[in-house]
């Protein structure tokens, strides 16, 4: 799903760009409204400048999640993640033409970051101190937590209590996996690639459970009847906009833009065309300029 306003702010950009370079500086342009990008109003060699110069940004995303990201029949795909990497790419001035979707799985996405694969990753992706090591994180735009999802026949788990003696599905490199195997000693953890993945071992029975984000897990529960999501989510899972390590930069320019994005509405309108329509609509989480 593409939302019209986002869509349309692209346009107003791109056409207040080429007003202001038609107009030679008169003061009588029109006044391009606050969420347009003029290139000029980037500091010179910063990333904000070079990306919305090239009119290009590569966005690491899930292909996978229904409700965050999950690519469609025409290979783009639709959520809230992809909502927000839309947001950041019409406040450079760069339409969805100039948007490449790229997906990143649970692992890859700092080395994504590291290798310039992708400018920004929109992902799911959690906020933590080990991952802060490697690449830099705006936001959060979002407060998730770990929870459990079952077929709705098995009546023997209801909560993380119950996991002990369980065979539980999740994806590697994924901070569920990581609180697994660290606080669950007598779960044994089943990883796979993708929590897409975990579907066919839970129904087949390799698996008693599979463990992540409750929003994730909403998602495939809201399109899958034979599935449900038990108990309450037991850990904070913040999701950030992963970006080059040490660029304060572009941090703090998406951080702002989150903000006014916080404050205009846009992130709500986001929201309630994607997650919202299975989720409750939450308030936008305070941004962690740390
Ligand atoms: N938010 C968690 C993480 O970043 C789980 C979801 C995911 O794997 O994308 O690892």
């Amino acid at each position: 799903m593409r939302l019209r306003s986002t869509g349309l702010i692209a346009l107003l950009s791109v056409s207040a760009l080429t007003l202001s370079a038609c107009s030679g500086g008169d003061d009588t342009e029109p006044e391009p409204a606050a969420s347009t990008a003029d290139v000029a109003e980037f500091p010179e060699g910063s990333t904000m400048a070079k990306l919305a110069e090239a009119g290009k940004i590569t966005v690491g995303t899930k292909f996978d999640q229904p409700l965050f990201g999950l690519v469609g029949p025409d290979g783009v795909p639709e959520g809230f993640d992809v909502e927000i990497a839309r947001i950041i790419a019409s406040n450079l001035g760069i339409d969805e033409d100039g948007i490449s979707w790229k997906e990143t799985v649970s692992a890859n996405r700092e080395t994504f970051i590291k290798s310039g694969d992708v400018d920004i990753v929109v992902a799911t992706y959690t906020i933590n101190d080990k991952r802060k090591a490697e690449v830099s994180f705006a936001g959060p735009y979002y407060l998730a937590g770990q929870s459990i999802l079952t077929l709705t026949t098995t009546t023997d788990i209801e909560g993380p209590d119950d996991l002990a003696g369980k065979k539980v599905c999740t994806v590697a490199g994924s901070t569920p996996e990581a609180n697994l195997l660290a606080n669950f000693p007598d779960t044994e953890v089943v990883p796979f690639g993708t929590y897409s993945e975990c579907l066919e071992p839970l129904r087949n029975g390799q698996v008693d459970a599979v463990s992540t984000d409750n929003v994730i897990l909403a998602g495939f529960a809201a399109d899958n009847e034979d599935l449900e999501v038990r108990g309450e989510p037991f850990t904070e899972e913040p999701y950030g906009i992963g970006l080059g390590l040490e660029d304060d930069e572009f941090r703090t320019w998406i951080n702002d833009t989150l903000e006014a994005a916080f404050a205009d509405g846009s992130w709500t309108e986001a929201w309630e065309a994607t997650a919202g329509t299975v989720l409750p609509t939450p308030e936008p989480p305070a941004v962690d300029r740390y």
